[in-house]
């Protein structure tokens, strides 16, 4: 674990999971406001820091545990107000919908819906609904600074696989907006800072765009699910194996056309 400094923020480099340290996780703090809370398997060392820090907000981006793992603690033991999306609150609510490991480590929290603006004592940041990586989905935008936390939206410009319940169609609108935006710095959860933000932005939604077309021409011509995996994205990808299959270049081939056609 270490802190990276940014100007007027901090982050908090911790490995999703302890023991297995293949992906690490951005906890961002600016102003007395947290941005994401970290795993729950952090717990020693995350709370160690949370104490000192002099936190009275918290802004979850999306209900994945290891955004929302420390929250829990945080609630129990800080005096703040925790801002997520109505969609969170749904989600964190029927928990027993949810994969088994989200099941196993997701936790239900007091939260409050986000009002148009999320202001601290010197800045302010508009939630902005971005879903793809989950449907609830939220990205927090410093205007004034063009910073913006994009929590799992990011990650790469050029991703090859996903999880099933990802969406790229919901990716494309949402990066469609994002890249409207003035946004010189990206801080993401598992990349950590990004300049240029804006160029990122718009070569994720360029390469996502040019992937669907693709995969829909191909999908169009007959092609089977694996034939175009093969065809488009024939290299294996670590996070395949690591994740044991839950990311998987199939899943994003899917999710390509599963939006289009409903
Ligand atoms: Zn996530």
């Amino acid at each position: 674990m270490n802190i990276v400094t940014y100007e007027e923020v901090q982050g908090i480099k911790f490995p999703v999971n302890p023991i297995v340290k293949y992906m690490s996780v951005y906890i961002y703090y600016i102003d007395g406001l947290l941005i994401d809370t970290g795993p729950r398997l952090g717990k020693r060392k995350l709370a160690k820091i949370y104490k000192d820090w002099d936190i009275n907000q918290v802004a979850i981006t999306h209900y994945h545990s290891d955004h929302t793992g420390m929250v829990k603690w945080l609630e129990r033991h800080k005096k703040l107000d925790i801002f997520c999306s109505e969609e969170t609150i749904h989600i964190v609510n029927h928990r027993w919908e949810l994969s088994t490991f989200e099941k196993l480590f997701s936790t239900r929290f007091n939260g409050r819906v986000y009002e148009d603006m999320l202001r601290t004592p010197n800045f302010s940041f508009i939630p902005i609904k971005t879903p793809g990586h989950t449907d609830d989905h939220t990205a927090l935008y410093e205007p004034n600074k063009g910073w913006l936390f994009t929590g799992d939206l990011y990650v790469s410009p050029f991703p090859k696989v996903c999880l099933k319940e990802e969406s790229i169609s919901d990716y494309i609108s949402s990066l469609d907006q994002l890249t409207k935006l003035d946004v010189s710095t990206i801080f993401c959860a598992h990349e950590g800072i990004i300049s240029n933000g804006k160029k990122m932005l718009k070569k994720k939604h360029m390469y996502l765009e040019k992937m669907r077309n693709e995969v829909v021409r191909l999908h169009g011509l007959g092609f089977d699910d694996r034939a175009i995996v093969k065809k488009l994205l024939p290299d294996k990808v670590k996070l395949e194996v690591l994740t044991f299959g839950s990311f998987s270049r199939l899943h994003f081939v899917r999710s390509c056309y599963r939006d289009l056609e409903k």
